[in-house]
């Protein structure tokens, strides 16, 4: 594969592992996973064994010391194969681990990261409630004396996870938010729920309730919507990977099967209107992939990448929902059906366009950085 993206030799080879493992480990199993809506967790473990689930973490924490790049390399490589997969590795990377990096204390850093990130432990990250998904603010989970009171929904990892980032109401910050830890095991914590879903099946999605639950800190009190929003500028960028990744699986089948499929005395890939859709979207997902990286190198610069980042997903995920529906188009009634992988790339490319963040965030976001003030 040539290097047009400036990836460095490590950003390769890890990307190159990501692949290999993606290819012989994880592709075979994708099917009956989803059909089974079985969480990966045999594949979980491998990926830490690897030094995978810790890619972007610096080595003295127990990372790769790798780039944020080469991380969403490994999502979008995972996602090409299995999105359930790449999401749980998405936000055990993103979300869940960079929390603690960027605004835990050094002894919260070295006690709970190095189990993160050589994959001892997942992380997940609980900011949605029934009445408070976009409108962070309205959350209704509350820090008192001492302990978490409420419940939270729709936490990916949920039930796996040995670290969930919290953000709460803060009765000692005057209610504002704030960012805590909860270690499991953790007293008076439960799975209230597994949600079933559109897509994504072998993925968990659980709703968690917290009666009185012991938890630490993460960050100042009253920094919880800081805590959020900044995570979220790299969280966005992993959700991009995946809908640039699941693009291109989806695609490559499409390449595939226009080869192999005959209609009126030879292969579909010599009709105009079959060529054009891959023309269009090898095209769309490869400018996907610029507006992706381009993000994440500017993350791994310490540069804001608040727009960066929130362009490249609402263009990857549009890219990913359209494309995907392409891709079923040139395989005919046969992308309908199970038996082909084309209609789970459907399923799960739309959720790339809501969670962490949806596309109407991710306009406000991008036109409030451009316009500043104006836009209030
Ligand atoms: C599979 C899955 C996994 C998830 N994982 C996690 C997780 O790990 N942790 C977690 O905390 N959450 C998670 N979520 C929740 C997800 O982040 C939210 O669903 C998302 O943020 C949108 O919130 P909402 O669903 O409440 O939609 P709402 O906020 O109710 O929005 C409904 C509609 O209104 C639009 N809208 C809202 N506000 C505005 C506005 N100001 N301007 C224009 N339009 C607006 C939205 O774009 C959307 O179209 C997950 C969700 C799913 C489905």
């Amino acid at each position: 594969m040539s290097n047009i993206l400036g990836l460095t030799d490590e950003e390769r080879e890890i990307q190159a592992l990501a692949r290999r493992f993606a290819d012989e480990k994880v592709a075979p199993g994708a099917a009956e996973r989803d059909r089974e809506k079985k969480f990966p967790k045999a594949l979980v473990t491998e990926l830490g064994e690897l030094g995978l689930l810790g890619v972007p973490v610096p080595v003295e924490h127990g990372g790769a010391g790798s780039t944020f790049t080469a991380a969403a390399l490994v999502i979008s490589e995972l996602a090409r194969v299995d999105s359930s997969l790449a999401v749980t590795v998405s936000v055990h990377l993103s979300v869940g681990t960079q929390p603690i990096l960027l605004f835990g204390t050094d002894e919260q850093i070295e006690r709970l990261v190095p189990p993160l990130a050589q994959g001892h432990r997942l992380a997940a990250i609980a900011l949605t409630e029934t009445h408070a998904g976009s409108d962070l603010g309205a959350v209704k989970t509350e820090y008192r004396d001492g302990k978490l009171h409420g419940s939270k929904q729709w936490v990916t990892n949920g039930s796996y996870a040995g670290e969930i980032v919290v953000v709460a109401k803060d009765t000692e910050a005057d209610g504002k938010l704030s960012a805590f830890i909860v270690s499991r095991p953790a007293e008076g914590m439960s799975v209230i729920g597994e949600q079933k879903k559109m897509g994504l099946h072998a993925s968990n999605t659980a709703d968690l309730a917290f009666d009185g639950v012991a938890c630490e800190r993460l960050g100042e009190p009253g920094a919880g919507m800081r805590v959020a929003l900044s995570v979220m500028d790299g969280g966005r960028i992993g959700i991009a990977a995946q809908a640039t990744g699941l693009a291109q699986g989806a695609m490559d089948l499409a390449i595939e099967w226009a080869k192999e499929r005959e209609a009126f005395g030879g292969p579909i890939a010599r009709l105009g209107q079959i060529q054009a859709k891959i023309a269009e979207m090898s095209t769309d997902i490869e400018a996907a992939r610029a507006l992706m990286l381009r993000a994440a190198r500017l993350k791994d610069a310490g540069e804001p990448h608040t727009i960066e980042g929130a362009q490249a997903k609402l263009f990857a995920s549009r890219v990913a929902r359209f494309q995907t529906g392409e891709a079923i188009q040139i395989l005919g009634g046969a992308g309908y059906m199970e038996d082909l992988p084309a209609e789970r790339y459907y399923r799960d490319a739309k959720i790339t366009e809501i969670y962490e963040g949806t596309s109407e965030v991710q306009r406000i976001v991008i036109a409030r950085g451009l316009l500043g003030d104006a836009a209030r």
